[in-house]
């Protein structure tokens, strides 16, 4: 069962939000503006990954359910899209303010289901608050152009959304990413339909009430919950005119190559393998202390995390300390005071995560820290996989591989442009850091490195929402990244009016057949 503490947090939860049940039940689907329990036959259990106790159920749509969720954000769209900018953006207003007073329960549902300590789910809440926030400046953001080509004509243009958007989100920030979508796709004014993962539902729940309390008419924010089957409706559906997703590289590859060909905008943001380059001259505490807090928070399980550590020339003996801090880290479940990593999502994740540390002592590569067989006191059930660190070589498993666990992969170098190299052959780019006391050494980084969001001594670089994600190559597919400029232009489409409005008649009697300039 459930610890105390934890099933304290499954009655306050299941008692004060309409679609969630965190108490063993169903949670319900959310379509135009009601939280309505599925017919489904196929029911997906979610599991609280410190016990293994099913804390709910999520129905796999059915093809009428999910009709219906299209057809209501298809009716609210031609209603929504009209209403004027500033009552979207009072919505975002008060929005950000539910979501603040509600933090808390959020939280609590996401270390239910999700198994992340209260603290971190807190920052999961507070970073997707973040982009609501920003959402409030929508009255400046969604401004078009005017240019004044004569003194008779103008050329301007505006901003529309494009009608019906879906988001289908993955289980690692059950908050963050849904409110990435929920509040960017509807302030620009168009609906939205989230498909959360299989794995967390319990938030996106708790947000849709909000979206209602905000005051967003029926029909603009849904959630249909299931697995693959729902996202081929999404992608297939002719009145979903874009897609964000965020998750791993088969799913997200699969979705941008079956919804493109249909039309569909398509943003995807897909797995990384996160580099740190640790120099001499660094901060020594500055630098281990953020490395081991952006290797194992979040038992690793961060797009962001840190997964691989370049120690250059003498930095290397500072592997120790780095391990004995990771020692230092509390492992136990996420409601209990002081826990630094909770469990990671599941058994099999656990298991994926073990075989690979098993692959560096088979492929020759040193175990420093071995995190294997974590026992956890009070939580024997539980998907435990302590801190490791392990050193590689870049063509061992562990190095290439997206492990996605509290796993550190240490790899040297000797000089920083050995360092860059390595990081630029890796097939990721979602971010870099660098922890040096030369501004000369990380200007060079933050010029050379390639992947789209780089540190310089801050560990997990993830830009604030009045800037954009930036990450790229293979951890990015689509055109426009989330949030901040490029998230507004996602969501929308440019119109242009050229007007001519001559001082005087028109003279002579003959048309033109030339290519006006
Ligand atoms: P996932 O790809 O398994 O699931 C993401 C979503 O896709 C879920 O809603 C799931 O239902 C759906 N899905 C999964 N398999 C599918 C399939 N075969 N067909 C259709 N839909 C499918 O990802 P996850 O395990 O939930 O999340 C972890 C992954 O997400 C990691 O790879 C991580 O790097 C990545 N991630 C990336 C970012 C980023 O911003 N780059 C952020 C968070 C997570």
């Amino acid at each position: 069962g459930l610890s105390p503490l934890a099933q304290a947090a499954a009655k306050e939860v299941s008692s004060k939000w309409k679609g969630t049940s965190a108490t063993g039940g169903k949670t319900k689907n959310y379509i135009g503006g009601k939280f309505v329990e599925s017919k489904a036959e196929k029911w997906l259990e979610v599991r609280d990954p410190s016990t293994q106790t099913v804390v709910t159920h999520v129905p796999e749509t059915t093809a009428s359910e999910f009709q219906d969720a299209i057809n209501a954000a298809s009716e609210a769209y031609k209603t929504w899209s009209k209403t004027s900018v500033m009552r979207r953006q009072r919505v975002m207003f008060e929005l950000q303010h539910l979501i603040r007073q509600h933090a808390p329960d959020i939280a609590k549902s996401i270390v239910l289901e999700q198994g992340k300590t209260f603290a971190d789910a807190q920052g999961d809440v507070g970073r997707g608050l973040q982009v609501v926030e920003s959402a409030t400046a929508i009255t400046s953001t969604l401004m078009g152009d005017k240019l004044e080509v004569s003194s008779d004509m103008d050329t301007y243009s505006r901003r529309l959304p494009l009608g019906v958007t879906a988001a289908i989100t993955p289980f690692n920030f059950p908050a963050m990413i849904v409110l990435w979508s929920a509040a960017l796709a509807t302030v620009t004014g168009n609906t939205l339909v989230v498909k959360p993962s299989e794995r967390d539902p319990g938030a996106t729940m708790i947000i849709a009430e909000l979206c209602e309390r905000a005051g967003m008419p029926p029909g603009v924010f849904n959630v249909v919950h299931g697995s693959a089957d729902t996202v081929n409706r999404i992608c297939d559906d002719p009145a979903i005119k874009a897609i964000s997703f965020v998750g791993g590289d088969v799913a997200g590859k699969h979705i941008h190559d079956r919804a493109t060909p249909l039309g569909k905008r398509v943003q995807a943001n897909l797995g990384a393998k996160n580099h740190v380059v640790i120099m001499p001259d660094a901060n020594k505490n500055l630098a281990l202390n953020a490395v081991a807090g952006a290797a194992f928070g979040a038992a690793g399980q961060r797009c962001m995390a840190l997964s691989v550590a370049i120690f250059v020339g003498a930095a290397r003996d500072w592997i120790p300390d780095l391990i004995a801090r990771a020692k230092d880290l509390k492992i136990s479940g996420g409601f209990e005071e002081g826990t630094d990593l909770g469990p990671v999502i599941s058994p099999q994740a656990k298991e994926r995560i073990e075989n690979l540390i098993q692959t560096v002592t088979d492929e020759g590569g040193i175990i420093h820290l071995d995190g294997r067989g974590c026992v956890v006191e009070n939580y024997p059930e539980g998907n435990f996989v302590g801190p490791t660190v392990v050193e590689c070589t870049t063509d061992m498993s562990a190095y290439k591989q997206e492990i996605f666990g509290p796993v550190l992969t240490v790899v040297h170098a000797d000089t920083l442009d050995d360092a860059i190299a390595i990081i630029n052959k890796n097939k990721y780019g979602n971010g870099a850091s660098i922890f040096t006391n030369s501004g000369a050494a990380g200007r060079k980084f933050e010029l050379e490195a390639e992947p789209g969001q780089i540190g310089l001594n801050v560990a997990v670089p993830v830009p604030l929402p009045m800037f954009n994600w930036s990450g790229n190559k293979g951890s990015f597919r689509g055109e426009h990244s989330f949030y901040g400029k490029t998230g507004i232009s996602f969501y929308t489409q440019h119109k242009t009016t050229t007007a001519l409005w001559p001082h005087e008649d028109a003279t002579g009697q003959r048309a033109s057949v030339n290519m006006p300039q």
